[in-house]
């Protein structure tokens, strides 16, 4: 037997509570008796806020396992559950709930003995980091202290055992080659491994693939292939065989882009088949690339680590910085920290951490040769496949910093999601958290306030003393930036007391939203909006002060930016390269923001005239459980696919869409809409290929039709029997956190008590990748979530063996949304959304050729017209929920009640 930590251990699930004492004896307690048990001695836990959520009692800490893991392990991957964390130290799994406390106490001790081993790989930076813990009266501090010797030689600080990026000269231009069939084909059984069952339609789309990389034939038209790939058809290998064959023969770059973090990893695995970890010379042949906000700022750490974080965020920064001394890149956000570090401390510690809002002043940074985001930048511009996000793509092709880095042989994989990114990516929103940001960032951080944050003056003192124009320009954009609203404006426009131009027009948007809506989020503590539309002479008034505002913040922005240009034309002796670069790095910062304040004040602008049929625009109070916390003017594109055609496609010389679910059953028209192409005069490449399952036999969609609407009883009861019923393994679809809340808290403690486990989003204090985690690793499990579930989870196997929908899932009927039904042809386009909706949610069933499930909707009245979602040949029955459970409790497949069977 392992040995054992002799201290209190306590678990805590929807079924009980276990207390073990140091002794070795376990004994369930009530609520009451763990909280105090827990408020008297610090008791060894798994997941602190999580148990604090099964007990009702926020203010819960003591010894958390999970802490101990990332100070011991950082940058390694465990499920943060008794059963994951068993598996990751080589203990065995827990039986069942009330064993857990022991397992918590032989993991502490397997942990604790790792730093007395000598093979511990993570021992550097260990003791210097635990000093800093043990002032910081981190709880398992004194435990490890005995446990970790002092190294003979000085560790040295994080900043000075990362290693520096090096600069590279540009690649040249990309050879102009045709790939050749032949090779393709070759270069597709050498990634599927020699052997591997033949997959003619892999191969197809292999070779249709080819097409966007051969020579592009006119200025501004680029190869456009729309690729429809069913589930199982190997696209990932099917765009890499041509991708990597063509990076090889003509010395370029292609881009994978991708919607969910899930493909990006699976990418980056699958990426290995093609390409080595290294090249020769040590550089990496495949980069990882996300928006800065996703990677850690080395600044934003240290500014941390000395002060501006305190409490418990200071213990979070010295884990952070652990991590950091080990992890591959540096992105905090889907990387390899762990997703579950950030929730156990509560706060938005993890956010603050990385360059959200491009604070950078890059070469200006002490630590800019080391920066994370840096690395990642040069190593794309060098690489031969770089995976990177749709948002990524979009924003780099509309304000990236170098035009010669700009993707030009593009894969939109999930290019069903394009449409989505390139809508949110080239909106506009002149909201009171925009504007805070932007006054912050010129006049820096009020007064009161830690941190390294400065405002414009500081950061080009030296410009501003050496240049009187440049110095008279940033003078005057902190004196037009007092217009922007301030530290505490929510409060002021919600008490009727705004201050400065913008604030005001903030309260107007305010009373107008208020006065207005009809939307009955009032009572439901939704957000409220209304049309910017039939607004007042008052309110356009406002509107006009603000535009007049915007404008003089905006005239000596471009006055400073016309300075620094000069001072880069004619460079001072004293500006070396370092000063160079800053320069550089403060005139692009200082070009988006003068963009951003143009689209604010066209923005504007219009409020008071005609509408501009291109864009929809809307007034907003944004609310969660009816707290405010942002108001303001929102603009998006009615078709956002123009400015994406404009940016992004019109560069390019090849790019394809793909994904299982582009066109609507068999028509293409609304796929080639959205994937902007008619903006360009374009004519796509359509084809597709069909899923190597048999759906008949491996899935089946039922249709339940006597849970009455609106009863969240029935609903619940709907759900619980569903899931018992198969045994767990249930991943359970809402279209409202509402609903899903009030589901998951009639059903949790009773299915616990039957050992299957219920997780929620929305409802456990743990981020959406980790709750995948937690459901792929335990079959019993069940899941329920709302959209970022509906794609973003890929669990193939026996973990997810039914997927339930609560209904129909209607689009919402936002101001937006009736803007674009009106424009795209009403139900239709109502109907095409929800079907590709279903069909998303449906392909989360069947990942492989041995998977089975089913597919249930809750809904008495199913239209038939949307069953094209689901893949040809798969059986359709309406029946009653009765029926339903005895179907899911069977196991039988293919023989329906009563079946529908769809085109
Ligand atoms: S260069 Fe910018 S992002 Fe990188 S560490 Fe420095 S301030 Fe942070």
């Amino acid at each position: 037997m392992a040995e054992m930590l002799p201290l209190p251990a306590l678990h805590a699930s929807h079924s009980g509570c276990w207390l073990r004492d140091g002794q070795g004896n376990t004994r369930p307690v009530g609520k009451g008796d763990a909280i105090v048990a827990a408020a008297d001695t610090p008791l060894l836990l798994l997941n602190a806020p999580l148990i604090a959520s099964r007990l009702g009692y926020p203010d819960l800490s003591g010894l958390d396992l999970l802490e101990l893991f990332a100070f011991i392990h950082p940058a390694r991957f465990v499920v943060p559950t008794p059963k994951g964390l068993a598996h990751a130290l080589g203990l065995p799994e827990p039986e069942d709930d009330g064993a857990v406390p022991a397992l918590l106490q032989q993991a502490a001790e397997a942990l604790l003995s790792r730093c007395e081993a000598s093979a511990w790989a993570e021992r550097e930076g260990a003791w210097s980091a635990l000093q800093n813990l043990t002032r910081l009266r981190w709880t398992w501090a004194p435990l490890l202290a005995a446990r970790i010797v002092q190294p003979q030689q000085a560790e040295r600080w994080l900043f000075a055992r990362l290693p520096e990026w090096e600069e590279a000269p540009e690649r040249p231009q990309p050879a102009q080659v045709t790939l050749d069939p032949e090779a393709v084909a070759a270069r597709l059984t050498q990634l599927t491994g020699e052997g591997a069952e033949a997959r003619p339609a892999q191969r197809a789309y292999a070779l249709e693939a080819a097409q966007v990389f051969a020579p592009r034939r006119r200025e501004g038209l680029p190869h456009l292939l729309l690729a429809q790939a069913g589930t199982g058809t190997g696209k990932t290998l099917g765009y890499l065989a041509p991708a990597s064959l063509w990076a090889q023969e003509s010395g370029g770059t292609v881009w994978v882009s991708t919607y969910t973090k899930a493909l990006q990893r699976q990418l980056r695995r699958e990426s290995r088949r093609a390409w080595g970890e290294r090249r020769a010379d040590g550089t990496p042949p495949v980069v990882v690339r996300k928006g800065r906000e996703n990677y850690l700022c080395l600044l934003n750490l240290e500014d941390a680590l000395q002060g501006g974080f305190t409490g418990r965020a200071a213990i979070l920064a010295q884990l952070v910085a652990r991590w950091a001394s080990y992890s591959q890149d540096g992105d905090m956000i889907g990387g390899d920290l762990p997703g579950w570090l950030g929730t156990l401390f509560r706060q938005r510690g993890v956010a603050a951490l990385t360059d959200r809002r491009g604070e950078c002043v890059y070469a200006g940074c002490p630590h800019y040769r080391k920066c994370f985001i840096e690395r990642a930048a040069r190593a794309s511009a060098q690489a031969d496949l770089v995976i990177a996000n749709h948002a990524l793509v979009m924003v780099n092709a509309a304000r990236g910093r170098d035009a010669a880095q700009r993707p030009t042989r593009l894969v939109f994989d999930e290019g069903h999601h394009v449409f989505e990114a390139a809508d949110s990516t080239f909106a506009a929103a002149l909201t009171g958290a925009e504007a805070i940001e932007l006054r912050r960032w010129v006049i820096g951080p009020e007064r009161g306030s830690k941190g390294r944050r400065r405002g414009l003056a500081a950061r080009l003192a030296d410009v501003a003393s050496y240049d009187e124009a440049g110095g008279k320009a940033v003078a005057a954009a902190r004196h037009a930036a007092e217009a922007l609203p301030g530290d505490g404006w929510l409060q002021r426009v919600g008490e009727g007391a705004p201050s400065g131009p913008l604030e005001e027009l903030l309260a107007a948007v305010r009373a107008t939203v208020y006065a207005r809506d009809e939307s009955g989020g009032q009572e439901a503590g939704y957000g409220l909006e209304t049309e910017a539309a039939q607004l007042d002479g008052a309110f356009v008034e406002r509107a006009g002060a603000a535009q007049a505002a915007l404008a003089d913040l905006r005239a000596p922005l471009i006055r400073l930016g016309v300075r620094l240009e000069a001072i880069m034309a004619e460079p001072p002796d004293w500006l070396d390269g370092t000063g160079r670069a800053r320069i550089e790095g403060a005139r692009h910062s200082l070009a988006w923001r003068i963009d951003l304040i143009a689209a604010w004040e066209a923005l504007l602008e219009r409020l008071g005239g005609p509408a501009d049929p291109e864009f929809v625009d809307w007034l907003a109070v944004e609310r969660a459980e009816a707290r405010e916390f942002d108001i303001g003017i929102h603009r998006r594109w009615l078709d956002p696919m123009k400015p994406f055609a404009r940016t992004v496609l019109e560069g390019a010389h090849g790019a394809m869409l793909t994904s299982a679910t582009l066109r609507d059953g068999n028509d293409w028209d609304a796929a080639v809409v959205r994937s902007g192409a008619p903006h360009l005069g374009l004519t796509p490449r359509l084809s597709s290929f069909e899923s190597p399952f048999d759906y008949a036999a491996q899935a089946e969609v039922l249709i339940v039709t006597d849970v009455p609407k609106g009863d969240v009883a029935a609903l619940a009861g709907a759900y619980g029997r569903l899931i018992e019923a198969s045994g767990g393994g249930v991943l359970g679809l809402f279209t409202a956190i509402r609903r899903l809340r009030a589901v998951h808290g009639r059903i949790a403690d009773r299915l616990a008590r039957s050992g299957l486990p219920l997780y929620a989003q929305h409802v456990d204090p743990i981020d959406t990748g980790t709750l995948v985690d937690i459901f792929r690793d335990d079959p019993r499990a069940s899941l329920l979530g709302t959209d970022a579930l509906r794609d973003g989870v890929d669990v193939p196997g026996d973990s997810l063996r039914l997927v339930v929908m609560e209904q129909v899932p209607w689009p919402k009927p936002s101001i937006l949304h009736r803007a674009r039904r009106l424009a795209g042809g009403g139900t239709a386009f109502d109907d095409r959304i929800i079907r590709l909706r279903l069909a998303q949610a449906f392909g989360r069933l069947i990942r492989s050729g041995q998977d089975r499930g089913k597919f249930v909707v809750l809904s008495a009245a199913f239209p038939s017209r949307l069953l094209a979602a689901f893949p040809p040949g798969t059986p359709v029955t309406r029946l009653t929920l009765e029926e339903a459970l005895q179907r899911v409790g069977s196991g039988a497949l293919g023989k329906p009640v009563q079946h529908e069977r769809h085109p």
